[in-house]
């Protein structure tokens, strides 16, 4: 993807304040952070989101984000970790090659995560059964 600027980070051709290193990824520290920390696992491969990554990569991506969880909360000394990773416009995605966001959290941070809690209906609950179980 010549056009894609995480391609281009998480190849060495645009320079990054980089954490970690290896043969599949790269990780960066986020250049708007919602904390002291916030970094991004990069996968060096193009894929656009969770849908196009290879399964072998995303096993991998998720050990790193627990090795790099672990690393960071020692470090910084951070009360809590959020790992967060948006597919899609609606989901909040704007770089569209997949990443993972690796939030450390500190007692009284401004971080805003969430949503409001629905119910859950016991149709809903049924439909959802038939059709994804
Ligand atoms: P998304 O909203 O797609 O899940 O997350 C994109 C993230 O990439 C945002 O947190 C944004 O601050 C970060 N970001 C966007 N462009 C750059 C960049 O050029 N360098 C770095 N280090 N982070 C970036
Ligand atoms: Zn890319």
């Amino acid at each position: 993807m010549s056009d894609c600027i995480f391609c281009k980070i998480a190849n060495g051709e645009i320079p990054s304040a980089t954490l970690y290193e290896d043969d599949d990824f790269r990780v960066i520290l986020d250049l708007g952070p919602a904390s002291k920390g916030h970094a991004l696992i990069l996968p060096k491969s193009h894929a656009a989101n969770i849908y196009e990554l290879p399964e072998e990569l995303a096993g991998k991506a998720m050990i790193l984000a627990k090795k790099m969880a672990g690393k960071m909360t020692e470090v910084l000394k951070c009360d809590g970790f959020n790992i967060v990773q948006n597919n899609g416009e609606i989901a909040g995605q704007t770089v569209f090659h997949f990443h993972m966001h690796l939030i450390p959290r500190y007692e009284g941070d401004q971080v805003k995560l969430g949503w409001t809690p629905g119910t859950l209906t016991d149709e809903v609950r049924d439909e959802l059964l038939e059709k994804l179980k």
